[in-house]
């Protein structure tokens, strides 16, 4: 066995004609067998109603492979030595005796493949789904094996603190914590996974990383698509649940925490669940004054004119779910006293990009004001997506005899140095399964924890019934009163393209190359 290679394992895939399947799943698993990480030991059985032959199962993996890998599509030979691996089987999940008919195939493939009897649970299918099926699956034997088992569960994980308590307890019937991996895809990227080794890798960054020297930090993941055909789902879920409960909220823990005593699993869920405890609660008005929820109108995306949230499919024409929202977020400890966390995320805005720009405090005393007129503050900016990266904006002599300030930004992108076809998020996290980490994988204290700190605004926007919603046009950075927000503290968010920074040398009229 490869020092790197999977151990042996069958893989039930629940959901295996939906849409993740299609997009990433197969193409992970295709990547994580061309790279030879995954053990020759494996056998992926796909599970869904859809009657569906062997051969038609095969169609569609390969279909997948084709449209969505980063690898390109194997010769016949390579071809048919994946697709041995794959088989089918048409299950409703209400259907008892479609899981012992499951079981009974599940021991033979054991024996074909050598599996060892260890068993990963892939539910790819809606949350309302889990309880039941990690039930039927204790029922008919599944769950009861020589060899290990894992529980994967997909996002949302409930819809409040309450239906996320019920759901876990459901599945710790059946599985152990340990057992239970739940998917946060932002922490499979490759640029939130370095967050970590940058800040504690770096000897340069830790002495500054807190309220001296950091005047704030903000936090985009900006989407210029709209709800798509997902309309139905995003009615009840809003910018609030989707994005902010899991992936802006493990990306503020992943900036704040304080370093591990060691690079273990359990002792880095630790410092992030104690972020998640230290964040300011807000009730009642405090709500309103740090919270501000958005809806996108028609507006203009590039050269297409696209419809307002409220004449999307499976939407009500008088609908009050956010599609933004911007927040000022307080660590409070000892580190973040006094640093404001600004989080914003949204549909339909003017730019794709997810980012963290920190802004450091300007020195204490700035001998170049009068020189130069404008000395800007350094900054760190980690690009997440589309763009993986860093930059980091500091401050120069302005070339030339004229003297005075002007402002540099050095770069470190996947073309200029890291340089290399970056693995999807869903390889990395398939990769970690496989090998049962669950670092990167969402403990029930941190889902807990941040229930917590979202539940109580939740109930004020629904409360305000929608009175408290600013509605901006599609194709722009959002409402007005987002940059109220920050502007109050006399800071506004920093342009998310590049050549807009206050600090780059192309606003500044300058040569790239000096
Ligand atoms: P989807 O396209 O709606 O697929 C749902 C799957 O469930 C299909 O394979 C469907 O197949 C199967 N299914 C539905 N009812 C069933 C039943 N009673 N018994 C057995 N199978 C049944 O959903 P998805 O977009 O793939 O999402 C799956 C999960 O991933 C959800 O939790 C979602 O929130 C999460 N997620 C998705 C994305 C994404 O980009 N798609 C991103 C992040 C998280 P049949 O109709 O053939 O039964």
């Amino acid at each position: 066995m490869k020092r790197n290679e999977s151990h042996p394992a069958a893989v039930l895939l629940f959901g295996a004609t939906g849409d993740l399947a299609k997009r990433k799943l197969y193409p992970a698993l295709y990547s994580l067998y061309k790279q030879g990480i995954l053990s020759h030991d494996f056998a992926v059985i796909g599970l869904a109603r859809s009657p569906l032959t062997r051969e038609e199962y095969h169609r569609r993996v390969k279909d997948s492979i084709a449209r969505h890998s980063r690898f390109s599509l194997p010769g016949q030979e390579e071809w048919a030595a994946f697709a041995k691996h794959f088989f089918y089987q048409s299950l409703d999940i209400h259907d008892k005796a479609g899981f012992e008919t499951l079981q009974t195939t599940l021991i033979q493939l054991d024996e074909h493949f050598s599996l060892k009897g260890n068993r990963i649970f892939y539910l790819s299918m809606a949350p309302d789904f889990f309880g039941l099926i990690a039930k039927n699956l204790h029922t008919a034997g599944l769950t009861r094996t020589n060899g290990w088992k894992r529980l994967v569960i997909e996002k949302p994980f409930g819809h409040d603190l309450s239906s996320a308590e019920q759901l876990n307890q459901e599945i710790r019937e059946v599985f152990a914590e340990e057992e239970i991996y739940r998917i946060d895809h932002y922490l499979g990227k490759e640029m939130v996974q370095n967050i970590e080794v940058i800040r504690f890798a770096n000897s340069i960054f830790e002495p500054v990383w807190n309220n001296r020297y950091i005047d704030n930090v903000q936090i985009t993941s900006s989407e210029t698509v709209g709800v798509e055909e997902r309309g139905g789902y995003y009615e009840k879920a809003g910018a609030l649940r989707d994005m902010v409960q899991n992936h802006i909220l493990q990306m503020v823990a992943m900036v704040a925490m304080e370093p591990p005593s060691r690079l273990q699993t359990e002792a880095i869920r630790d410092e992030k669940v104690k972020v998640l405890r230290s964040l300011r609660r807000y009730e009642g008005d405090a709500v309103l004054q740090n919270v501000v929820s958005g809806q996108y109108t028609e507006g203009k995306i590039g050269e297409e004119i696209v419809p307002a949230y409220r004449q999307e499919a499976k939407v009500a024409p008088d609908s009050v779910t956010e599609t933004y929202v911007a927040a000022k977020l307080m660590v409070d400890n000892f580190r973040w006293a006094g640093v404001p966390f600004y989080v914003r995320t949204g549909k339909r805005m003017a730019v794709k990009s997810t980012e963290i720009t920190v802004q450091f405090k300007n020195p204490p005393m700035n001998l170049y004001f009068e020189k130069s007129g404008e000395l800007g503050p350094n900054l760190l900016t980690i690009h997440i997506q589309p763009d993986e990266g860093m930059t980091l904006h500091l401050n120069a002599k302005r070339p030339g005899t004229a003297g005075g300030v002007f402002p540099i930004a050095m770069e470190v992108s996947k073309d200029s140095g890291i340089g290399y076809n970056s693995p999807e998020a869903y390889e990395r996290l398939l990769h970690d399964i496989l090998h049962g980490d669950t670092t990167n994988f969402t403990r029930w204290d941190e889902v807990a924890g941040a229930w917590e700190w979202v539940d109580p605004i939740t109930q004020v926007l629904r409360d305000t019934g929608g009175k408290q919603l600013h509605f901006y046009a599609a194709g722009t950075m959002g409402p007005e009163a987002a940059h109220e927000l920050l502007r109050k503290d006399g800071v506004d968010w920093w342009p998310l393209t590049p050549a807009d920074r206050p600090c780059s040398p192309v606003k500044e009229g300058l040569p790239h190359e000096l």
